[in-house]
């Protein structure tokens, strides 16, 4: 694996695209985790658990960051913190995203007033609101440096949903990009420029038709997944403008379609792209 010895560790926790639950793969999450610190890229469905099932200790965790409010990206994010907590956090955890970060964090909070106070009297639990710390920001740029990792935004094209960002990661002895959601965009390509690997969302255009049949809002459903999503061979595009390494083919639509194996899509996306590709799956560590 390209991963090995590396201080920076890259596990993909849901490669499925869309807020539907499935059987055959979770929701969009990954988690960095360098040198035992978790740092957590968006909260799809089941967020939590799939870091226990990866075995990352939920109180490691220290840093979340939402890519967009679509809720196929951010269902469980409120869970992520409560679970955390309730499984023995009791540390600082910074979490950042574009508005209405906030809002969402304040009323989360508020909505589980109930059990928090339960549990603070009842386990002798610190209270878990003062221990997060909400980062909201609409503008691209270097939004974390610590020691060890630099963390960067930049927006994406994803309509009609503004802002959008991916975020790359400057971890000790490699970098890791994640596109988030985003047609073929250049400012990806400008962040993941020489990158060693970029996570990207996909799309598996020969497929949608079957994938949307199956819905009532079906002629809908396709326009907006050709408007704002990227094709598979375009990812492999935007892997090579941008000079990248790995390329990793996550988020994918559709998602549990097993007549598109994996050799379709790597078919897809090697047309343009020389470098490793990855079909990404639930808990693989890359
Ligand atoms: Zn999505
Ligand atoms: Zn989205």
């Amino acid at each position: 694996m390209p991963n090995a010895g590396s201080r920076t560790r890259l596990i993909l926790l849901g490669v499925g695209g869309g807020p539907r639950p499935r059987a055959a793969s979770s929701s969009p999450a990954q988690v960095i985790v360098v040198d035992d610190v978790a740092y957590v890229v968006d909260c799809g469905n089941g967020v939590a658990r799939q870091l226990a099932s990866a075995g990352v200790a939920l109180p490691r965790l220290r840093h979340v960051f939402l890519t967009h409010h679509h809720s196929d990206h951010n269902a469980d994010y409120g869970n992520l913190l409560l679970l955390a907590w309730a499984s023995g956090l009791g540390t600082r955890v910074d979490t950042w995203g574009p508005p209405p970060i906030e809002r969402i964090t304040r009323l989360f909070f508020e909505m589980s007033a109930y059990d928090i106070a339960v549990r603070i009297a009842d386990e002798g639990r610190v209270a878990p609101e003062p221990l997060v710390h909400v980062h909201e920001f609409s503008q691209g740029g270097v939004v974390l440096e610590d020691t060890v990792v630099k963390v960067t935004a930049a927006l994406v094209d994803h309509p009609p949903v503004v802002p959008a960002f991916a975020f790359r990661f400057d971890g000790p002895d490699r970098s890791i990009v994640i596109s988030g959601d985003t047609v073929p965009s250049d400012t990806l390509i400008r962040l993941a420029q020489d990158a060693d690997v970029l996570v990207h969302e996909a799309l598996y255009v020969p497929a949608l038709d079957r994938l949307v049949a199956r819905v009532p809002n079906a002629a809908r459903l396709k326009a907006h997944l050709l408007a704002c999503h990227t094709a598979a061979d375009d990812c492999g595009r935007v892997a090579a403008a941008a000079g990248v390494k790995t390329l990793v083919l996550s988020h994918l639509v559709p998602a549990d379609d097993p007549s598109v194996t994996e050799g379709m899509w790597l078919d897809a996306a090697t047309a343009h792209f020389k470098g490793e590709v990855v079909v990404g799956k639930d808990l693989m560590e890359i």
